[in-house]
């Protein structure tokens, strides 16, 4: 009796060790092919069991699981099962976009005297890098082991004068998904030539689950005072405006659908939450708070951290069900939300914002933490 009593204390020990402690691992296959090159999909799983799939076509997140309150993963991004259809069309689901994320107002800007002019993609502006910005270009890929996470750096030398922009610009942006069931987003950057810069992560979000429908009773808290007014083509109009009393005041967790529908002029020109709020920074560039997010039905929480001055929630108001996601189910109206850490909009063309110039000297570091956890 005690010898069993003995080896089945044994065997559960062994169970939970092995439960806490399965190993971390990276797995490479082929993803397709774009232009002729062969692209690969790398899935990542982290000691909790926590999975993400990258591909190095424009360093895109197909797959990210979180756990819910019953402590089951389930898949908590839009994307697209194969490469050609984010080949064909995507309003960005999960990718890196630069250079330049966000709009440049008439796609123009002048730096050290010169005007610059880039391809105009979004009405009379340009839009997260031009025509074929850092969301469709290959990437080289390594893997990173170590006893925080797994990851994968990824590494692109995006040319000079490519999509007008000036400068070598040789970028490396680092994914590690943690053991704390963290995605680290880690982004260095340098140049040969005074440029200018602002890339972010452009995942689009649906804590419910991948195809759950609308993400309008998500609750959203954005540690953010003030945030920027645009015009009607979401170009900035140079100030920044406090956001209490308004329906742009996030800083109380509120469902990002309880206001969302309110006749103002910011959001009929969003056609709905589709704006940069400022950062209540202690410090710039040091790690703040962001963002909270949590979804009643699956208690699943993300919270977001950033070294970056701003951050765009964007709640999907231009998905119309053209685009049809992973479980075979069209991505309709607001059915998945982005917070794209970054600096403001336009900010080359305004001398008020933080500077997104960044000279030969020096590497532009960025970093940005997006963890997962959930309430009982
Ligand atoms: C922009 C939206 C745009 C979306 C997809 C977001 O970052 O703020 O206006 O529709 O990206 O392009």
């Amino acid at each position: 009796m005690k010898n069993r009593m003995h080896q089945m204390i044994i065997a559960a020990v062994a169970f939970c060790a092995v439960t806490a402690l399965a190993a971390q691992s990276i797995e490479k296959k082929p993803f397709g092919e774009v232009d002729g090159k062969p692209v690969d999909l790398y899935t990542l799983t982290n000691t909790n069991g926590m999975t993400m799939t990258v591909s190095n076509y424009g360093a895109i997140i197909t797959t990210l699981t979180a756990p819910d309150k019953n402590g089951t993963y389930g898949d908590v991004v839009l994307g697209y099962n194969d490469v050609q259809s984010y080949v064909k069309a995507t309003p960005y689901f999960g990718a890196v976009v630069g250079r330049y994320g966000n709009r440049i107002a008439k796609g123009k800007f002048t730096l050290e005297g010169k005007e610059y002019t880039l391809a105009t993609n979004n009405g009379p502006n340009s839009l997260h890098g031009g025509v074929k910005g850092f969301d469709k270009v290959i990437w080289n890929a390594s893997e990173i082991k170590s006893a925080a996470g797994v990851g994968l750096a990824l590494t692109y030398l995006s040319k000079d004068g490519e999509e007008g922009y000036p400068g070598n610009l040789t970028c490396k942006v680092t994914y590690l998904l943690s053991n704390k069931n963290e995605l680290r987003v880690d982004y260095a950057l340098t140049t040969d030539k005074t440029t200018v810069v602002n890339v972010t992560q452009h995942s689009y979000f649906n804590l419910a689950g991948d195809g759950m429908g609308d993400i309008l009773n998500h609750e959203l808290m954005l540690n953010a005072d003030k945030f920027v007014p645009v015009d009607e083509t979401l170009i900035p109009k140079g100030v920044l405006e406090p956001v209490k009393g308004t329906p742009m005041d996030f800083t109380t967790s509120t469902a990002i659908g309880a206001r969302v529908n309110t006749a103002t002029e910011q959001l009929k020109f969003g056609k709905g939450y589709d704006h940069c709020w400022v950062l209540n920074q202690v410090k710039p560039n040091t790690l703040t708070l962001a963002a909270r997010v949590y979804e009643p039905t699956t208690g699943r929480v993300l919270e977001i951290t950033t070294t970056e001055p701003g951050i765009q929630f964007y709640c999907g108001n231009f998905l119309d069900g053209t685009n049809i996601g992973k479980n075979g189910k069209p991505y309709n109206f607001r059915n998945g939300f982005a917070l794209e850490t970054q600096h403001y909009p336009d900010s080359p063309n305004q001398p008020t914002f933080p500077s997104t110039v960044i000279k030969p000297d020096k590497t532009y570091k960025s970093t940005t933490i997006f963890a997962f956890s959930a309430r009982k």
